[in-house]
Order: structure tokens, then sequence, then C-alpha cells
């Protein structure tokens, strides 16, 4: 029998999220079913709700960032049993069958990956809900087991903060020796930081906002620099190997290409869309200076637990600050003005109230 939950959704772009009941699916072979403990609050949550890539279905429980326990399990089931704690990212199921999902590549997958709200059910055809909830149903591949140890709040947003960002200092080989630069104090930018220094690299923010230096420091960057004021930005001119962008809106990237190393990588992780007029990038410095610009989604499954793993063996979780989920329309205008430290949490048990 599908089990009825109560949730917080969004009926339309302009419209704030309100309490809204819907049912989770009855378990297939290989599913999951998760009682929600915590959902932290990406900002991509922001642009699905307010529509900014378009082709939005309503409507819309946001919610990638889950940790939960088990409370059931189908048959086919072997890595989880019930009251295990667990973790569901943005994805819940893939095509399994092309090369990037046989390459650990899921969030790749080239018939399109299931994204965990705002996205299709490939057996069903039905809209998927995320954490913002009391329950999830999802498939067993696509289920994480959380290190003992962890604050399960606080692991909350490595299920994408930390995801997103621990999976381009990987590719590009971030670790000792290895000067990284994080553009923007949030979210995704603050685990940066955490991560980028438990691998032991040279870290350095880039942040608009002057007065984030003393966290900055705290969180693992051993330099600060200020992206509006040009003589610091002149001063690590031809510096970085990797530069990770959390930036979620269009921006100029030219500056800071200017500070990467010979054969430097600059890896766009927020934005999404055309970079145009002022901000058009100038290619000649990638042909001069070998420089490198990219792209990254997420992670896979089997380097998301590695990154979970990474957090455990290294005590990382995200700095949160907890809200009930009847404030998160609140925690929304927050987030448009930069003003959290340094993730949104909901406690689930809130939806009870
Ligand atoms: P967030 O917590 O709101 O942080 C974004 C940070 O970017 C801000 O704290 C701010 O840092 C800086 N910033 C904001 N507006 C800016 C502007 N107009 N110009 C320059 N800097 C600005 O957001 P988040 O949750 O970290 O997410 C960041 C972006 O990544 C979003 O677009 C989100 O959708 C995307 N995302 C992508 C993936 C992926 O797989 N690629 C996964 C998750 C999220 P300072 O004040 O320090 O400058
Ligand atoms: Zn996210
Ligand atoms: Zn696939």
């Amino acid at each position: 029998m599908p089990t009825t939950v109560q949730g917080y959704a969004a009926h339309a772009s302009n419209a704030d999220l309100v309490p809204f009941s819907f049912e989770r699916r009855d378990l297939r072979r290989d599913d999951v079913e998760i009682d929600i403990l915590f959902c932290g609050v990406c900002h991509s949550d922001i642009h699905h709700v307010r529509n900014d890539w378009g082709g939005e279905t309503y409507p819309i429980v946001p919610g990638h960032e889950i940790v939960g326990r088990v409370t059931r399990v189908g048959p086919g089931v072997t890595r989880f049993v019930e009251g295990q704690v667990v973790g569901v990212g943005c994805l819940v199921d893939s095509c399994r069958e092309c090369s990037s999902c046989h390459h650990d590549l899921e969030q790749y997958c080239l018939n399109g990956s299931t994204l965990t709200y705002a996205g299709k059910d490939r057996h069903d055809g039905s809209l998927t809900f995320g954490g913002y909830s009391e329950k999830i149903v999802a498939a067993e591949r696509f289920v994480l087991s959380i290190p003992a140890g962890l604050d399960l709040a606080g692991a909350a947003p490595l299920l994408c903060a930390g995801i997103t960002t621990y999976s381009p200092l990987k590719r590009f080989g971030a670790g000792a020796g290895k000067k990284v630069a994080v553009v923007g104090l949030g979210g995704l930018g603050h685990m940066a930081l955490k991560l980028a220094h438990a691998m032991e690299a040279e870290v350095t923010l880039f942040s608009r906002s002057p007065g984030k230096e003393e966290d900055a420091f705290r969180l693992g960057a051993d330099k600060v620099v200020i992206s509006k004021d040009e003589e610091q930005m002149k001063a690590v001119a031809g510096t970085f190997d990797l530069i990770i962008d959390t930036v979620p809106y269009a921006h100029d990237v030219n500056p800071y290409v200017a500070t990467l190393a010979v054969e430097g990588a600059l890896v766009l992780v927020g934005y999404l869309g055309p970079l145009e007029g002022d901000n058009a990038v100038n290619s000649a410095p990638m042909v001069f200076r070998g420089k490198t610009l990219a792209g990254s989604l997420i992670g896979g499954l089997a380097e998301t637990q590695e990154m979970l793993d990474f957090c455990g063996q290294h005590g990382i979780v995200s700095d949160i600050e907890m809200i009930d989920i009847q404030d998160i329309n609140a925690a929304y205008e927050r987030m448009h003005r930069s003003d959290v430290k340094y993730r949104f949490v909901i406690d689930a048990a809130s939806l009870g109230k």
C-alpha cells in the first residue's frame, strides 16, 4: 500500500512553499523506504522552485540533502537493513545501462538520470518529490551509508554540497603541493574549503563579502582574496592549479581565469547558462597558458560514498543552522542575501507540528 506523507511544496514559481500531503509508492524489489530526519536546503532548491532553469512541473517538493533511518526494504535489497542511518542525494535512479552508468557516473546518465525531486519516475512516469517531507523511497543503488560518528544534521548537506565540491577536487588532483581556490562562501563554498583543506591543498577563498575572513580561516582557508579589490586580484595572478566557482548567477569568469597557473583549471559548479556580453569568456588565456574551463555535476554514487567515508575519517560535516519547515520561505529570502552560515537544515520532526 502506498503511504501518505506530509511535505512542503511550491505550486508555482512565484508562490511560497506550503504544506502538502502526497503518497510514497509501495516498495519495488530494490527499494529502500526511509524516515527522513534532516534535509539540507540547497540553492538549487530555490532555482527549481523559481523556475530559473525553465521547464518545471508543479507541485515541487524540494530537498536533495537527505539523512534518515531505513524503515522497510524491498525483497531484493542486500546492502541495507531496517534501522540503519542512510542518505539520499540528488538522484534516485538512472538507466543503469549506458556507458556513464557503467562507469559510476550516474549523474551523467545518457538516458537522463532521475532527479530526487522535480524529476520523472522512469517506471511509472510520476513526478518525484524530495526531502522536504516525512519519508522517501529510493532504489538501493541510490542510497548511501552514513559513517558512524558524524552529526546527522551536519551530514545532510554532504549529499549535495559535499559531493559537488569533492568530485572536481578529486578529478583535478587537489592535494598536497596544490593551490586551490574557491569562489563564493556559501553552502558549496564552505564545504569546498573544508574538503580541500583536508586533502592538504593550500586553500584560498575568493569572496565578494568582506567580513567572512575569520570564518574562512576557521573553515580551512589559508588566504582570503576580496574579488572586488583589483589590487588583491592582481597579487594572485597566475597562482592557482584549480578554482572551484560556486557563484549561482551569470558572472565574469575572466578575472578568475587570470589567477590560474599554467595548465590550471577553473571548474564551474554554480551558474548554468550562457556567459555573454560583459561576461563573455576570452579564450586567449586558455590557449596561451593551456588553461581549462570546465564544469561538474554532483558526483556518481560510488564517489558519493567515497566522499562520505572521507568525511567520516576526517570528521567533516557542514556548518548548519537548523530550521523548522515552517521557516523555509524566510530561509530562501536569507539565502538570496547570502545570509546563512553556511547551510540551512530542516529538522523533519517539525513536519508533524
Ligand atoms: P549559496 O549557499 O547561496 O552560496 C552561493 C555563494 O555565491 C554566496 O554565498 C556568495 O558568496 C556567492 N554569490 C552569490 N551571489 C553572487 C553574485 N551575484 N556574484 C558573485 N558571487 C555571488 O548557494 P549554494 O547552495 O552553495 O549553491 C551555489 C550554486 O551551485 C547554485 O547555483 C546551485 O544551484 C549550484 N549547485 C550546483 C551543483 C552541481 O552539481 N553542479 C550542485 C549543487 C548546487 P560570497 O558572499 O562569499 O561572495
Ligand atoms: Zn543541491
Ligand atoms: Zn544511464
